[in-house]
C-alpha cells in the first residue's frame, strides 16, 4: 500500500468508486452500509438528487470568483445560517479548524477593540477536539497530536470537561473566551449536561467572556436540531461550523453575535476559497432539505437507534459498556479499548463505522436513514458483538 501521499492517516484498505443513498461501492462492486458519513460529513448520505443538482447547475455557472467581489450564493447562505440561529454574520472558510481558528481570532480581537486588549487566554475543555492546526492541537492539548510540535501555543487553560467549580476557578483577568463542543465527538462522544452549558453561559457573562461552541460535528441537524445548542436553549457568542455543512463539499463558517460582528471590518480576516459558489451552493443545498420535518426523523430515528444498541449493551455485558449520545451521533463504548479492532470486523460485514476516543465506536450515519439501515446496521453489530463474546 506504499503510496506518495504523506503517511498521516492508518487508512482501511478500501477504496470507494461511488456511493448511493446510505450505501457506498467498492470498483469491484461490493456494498457497504455507510454509518461513518466521511466522518459525519455526508449528511444527506451519498449522490442526493437535491445537492447533486444542486452542484450540477453551479459548475455550468462559475466555480470560483474570490471575495474580492459579492457571491450571491453566500450571501443568501449567510442570511439563512443567521435567520436560523443566534448569530448576525456569518464567516466562510473551507474546513473545521478554519472555522475555529476564526472564532479563535474574533473572541481576542473583541477584547482588543473593547479596549481589553490583557483578555487574550480561553479556557478549554478536557478530551475536545477543535482542528489540526497549530491553534486548535494548542487548545485541544492531545498529547498525541502535539507530539513533535512542541512548543504549544501557551494561551490556553485546560479544565475537565463538565466540571464547573474548576472552569470558574480558571476564568482570571486575562481570559477572553470559553470554548466547548455541545457533544464532544472524537473523544467519544461524550454529551454535555444542558445544566453545565447553561453554567457556561452564566460564567461567561458574570465576568465578561465570550462563549464559542464548537458545532464543527454536532451542528447541521447531527443531533436532531440544526444545532446542538437548541437542545439546552444556551446560545453562544460565537459558533464554528463544518462537516455536515456543505454535505460533503468543502465548506466551513464561523457565526458570530452582533457584539462580536461589530468589531470586524474588512480586511480584519480572510480566506481565498472560503464560501465559494460551489461550497455555497451545496450548503444552500443541504438547507433546503433540512426543514423541521427533517429534523424531527433525526430525533426519532436516533431516538430508536440508540434504544436498539443499549439493549445491546445488557446482551453483551463483557463486550460492551454504555451507548451515549444525541440524534444520529451515537457512540458505544467497549468493555476494552479494541476499537480500531471492532471497526475492521463490521467494515469486513458491510458496515462503516468510525474510531471516537480508544475504546468508542461512532456511529455518524447519513442523516436519511430509515428504519431499514438500522435493522441492518444493528444485525450486522450485534453479530460482532456475539463472535467477540465468544472470544
Ligand atoms: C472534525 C472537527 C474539527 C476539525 O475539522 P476539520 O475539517 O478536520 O479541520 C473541529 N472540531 C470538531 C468538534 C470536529 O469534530
Amino acid at each position: 500500500m506504499a503510496t506518495a501521499v504523506m503517511p498521516t492517516y492508518a487508512r482501511a484498505d478500501l477504496a470507494f468508486e461511488r456511493g448511493e443513498g446510505v450505501y457506498l461501492y467498492t470498483q469491484d462492486g461490493k456494498r457497504f452500509l455507510d454509518f461513518a458519513s466521511g466522518v459525519a460529513v455526508s449528511s444527506l448520505g451519498h449522490a442526493h438528487p437535491h445537492l447533486t443538482a444542486a452542484l450540477h447547475a453551479q459548475i455550468d455557472k462559475v466555480l470560483h470568483t474570490s471575495n474580492l467581489y459579492r457571491i450571491e450564493g453566500q450571501e443568501r447562505l449567510a442570511q439563512r445560517l443567521v435567520d436560523a440561529s443566534f448569530a448576525s454574520s456569518a464567516f466562510f472558510c473551507n474546513s473545521g479548524a478554519e472555522a475555529v481558528e476564526a472564532g479563535l481570532k474574533l473572541v481576542r480581537r473583541f477584547h482588543q477593540k473593547n479596549g481589553r486588549t490583557d483578555r487574550y487566554r480561553v479556557v478549554t475543555a478536557t478530551n475536545s477536539f477543535h482542528g489540526r492546526t497549530m491553534h486548535t492541537i494548542s487548545a485541544s492539548r492531545n498529547e498525541k497530536h502535539l507530539d513533535g510540535f512542541l512548543p504549544a501555543i501557551e494561551h490556553f487553560d485546560q479544565v475537565p470537561f463538565g466540571n464547573m467549580n474548576a472552569l470558574r476557578a480558571a476564568i482570571s483577568d486575562k481570559t477572553a473566551a470559553i470554548i466547548v463542543e455541545p457533544v464532544q465527538g472524537e473523544s467519544g462522544i461524550n454529551p454535555a449536561d444542558p445544566e453545565y452549558l447553561k453554567g457556561l453561559r452564566a460564567a461567561a457573562d458574570e465576568f465578561g467572556i465570550l462563549l464559542m461552541f464548537d458545532e464543527v460535528q454536532t451542528g447541521m441537524g447531527r443531533t436532531g436540531k440544526l444545532f446542538a445548542y437548541e437542545h439546552s436553549g444556551v446560545a453562544p457568542d460565537v459558533m464554528a461550523l463544518a462537516k455536515g455543512l456543505g454535505g460533503g463539499f468543502p465548506i466551513g463558517a464561523c457565526l458570530a453575535s452582533e457584539r462580536v460582528t461589530a468589531v470586524m471590518a474588512p480586511g480584519t480576516h480572510g480566506s481565498t476559497f472560503g464560501g465559494n459558489p460551489m461550497a455555497c451552493a451545496a450548503a444552500n443545498a443541504v438547507l433546503d432539505v433540512m426543514d423541521e420535518k427533517f429534523l424531527a426523523h433525526v430525533r426519532e430515528i436516533g431516538a430508536d437507534l440508540k434504544a436498539r444498541l443499549t439493549k445491546l449493551v445488557a446482551k453483551f455485558p463483557g463486550v460492551l459498556k454504555d451507548v451515549r449520545g444525541l440524534g444520529l451521533m451515537i457512540g458505544i463504548e467497549f468493555d476494552k479499548p479494541v476499537n480500531t479492532d471492532v471497526v475492521r470486523l463490521l467494515e469486513a460485514k458491510g458496515l462503516l463505522t468510525v474510531v471516537a476516543g480508544n475504546n468508542v465506536v461512532r456511529f455518524v450515519p447519513p442523516l436519511i436513514i430509515d428504519a431499514s439501515h438500522v435493522d441492518e446496521a444493528v444485525k450486522i453489530f450485534e453479530g460482532v458483538c456475539a463472535d467477540l463474546a465468544r472470544a
